[in-house]
């Protein structure tokens, strides 16, 4: 019989856990054909995540859980469930049930299908607001653009099934600020997605705020492209031509017209933007350096605190 693990990072989700089982468990009736386990990583919930773990592990031998020694983030605790789960198909998904664990029997007809990878599509439901939906949306495009990754629109959650062979590969990877999603697209393999619509968050709140997202941004472009990098020597090379040619226009003309040219506002403000601009670069710079520092000490990705199997 082939197992599947089902991966779910848990941050304060004290009243979802219980939920999530009980939709897992209903789905893996019809699908008698498969073995399962459900590995919760709990990523240093501060409410009664835990306890709610720990009493479900006793009642049912297919929940298994991770505690974090803290909360170390949502990648990182994909990170670690795929590390620890041994099924021939891993699946990770949200706690929150905006995953519809209804869709696993589809995910994994593909899987047996021959799809190393079955990523899912996210199409939304009108619920969530436009501005999540549009800075998703422009997230994934500028990603793309400007990595060598090619992500897939609404593709970006991590509700996705992947092998054992895959799950095999992405488990050596070591790398700090680890980025699955991107990380998925990259190994390659034989991938295919499912749509799916977002459910609403079951209870409790996202812990994704403008800030967490855009820092979630960078970690997605520094970890993927060293474009950013480029973009001194680009520029550096624009503006040379430009102070070149402005240079040889204000000689000529201040010979022409034998008068010279005033204007130190202009001037205050040329050092103003450049400074600026040198200044941006400088922190781009600074973004790689310490994505450097950070990966040379080798801290892992995660620290266990506990663990039921
Ligand atoms: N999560 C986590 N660690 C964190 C933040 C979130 O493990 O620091 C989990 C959370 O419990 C949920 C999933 O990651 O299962 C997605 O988080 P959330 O629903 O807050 O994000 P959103 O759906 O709003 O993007
Ligand atoms: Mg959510």
């Amino acid at each position: 019989m082939k197992k599947i693990s089902i991966v779910i990072p848990a941050h304060n989700e004290e009243d979802n856990v219980a939920l999530i089982h009980q939709r897992i468990k209903e789905v893996f009736l019809k699908l008698d054909t498969y073995k399962f386990e459900i590995i919760f990583v709990n990523d240093g919930s501060r409410d009664q995540t835990q306890a709610k773990l720990e009493q479900l592990a006793n009642q049912f031998e297919e929940v298994k859980f991770i505690e974090f020694s803290r909360n170390f983030g949502h990648q990182p605790a994909v990170k670690a469930g795929m590390d620890c789960s041994n099924g021939n198909a891993v699946i990770s998904m949200d706690a929150d049930l905006q995953h519809p664990p209804e869709l696993i029997p589809d995910l994994i007809k593909k899987w047996e299908e021959g799809a190393d990878i079955v990523y899912t599509i996210r199409t939304y439901p009108k619920q969530i607001s436009i501005f999540k939906r549009k800075t998703s949306i422009l997230f994934y495009h500028f990603l793309s653009s400007i990595s060598d990754v090619n992500l897939v629109e609404g593709g970006g959650s991590d509700f996705r099934l992947m092998d054992a062979s895959v799950v095999d590969v992405v488990r050596e990877m070591n790398e700090t600020d680890i980025f699955l999603r991107g990380l998925s697209t990259w190994v390659g393999f034989r991938q295919i997605g499912v749509p799916y619509v977002a459910a609403e968050r079951a209870s409790g709140e996202s812990s994704y705020n403008l800030s967490k997202m855009l820092r979630f941004a960078f970690t997605g472009i520094t970890a993927f492209s060293v474009k950013p990098l480029y973009l001194a020597a680009y520029l550096g090379f624009i503006f040379s031509v430009f102070a070149v040619l402005g240079y040889a226009i204000y000689v000529i003309h201040s010979f022409v017209t034998q008068t010279e040219i005033s204007g130190w506002a202009s001037l205050i403000m040329t050092v103003v933007f450049f400074g600026g601009l040198q200044l941006i670069i400088m922190g781009i710079i600074g973004m790689y350096l310490g994505k450097i520092f950070k990966q040379v000490k080798e801290r892992p990705n995660y620290i266990i605190r506990s663990k039921n199997f």
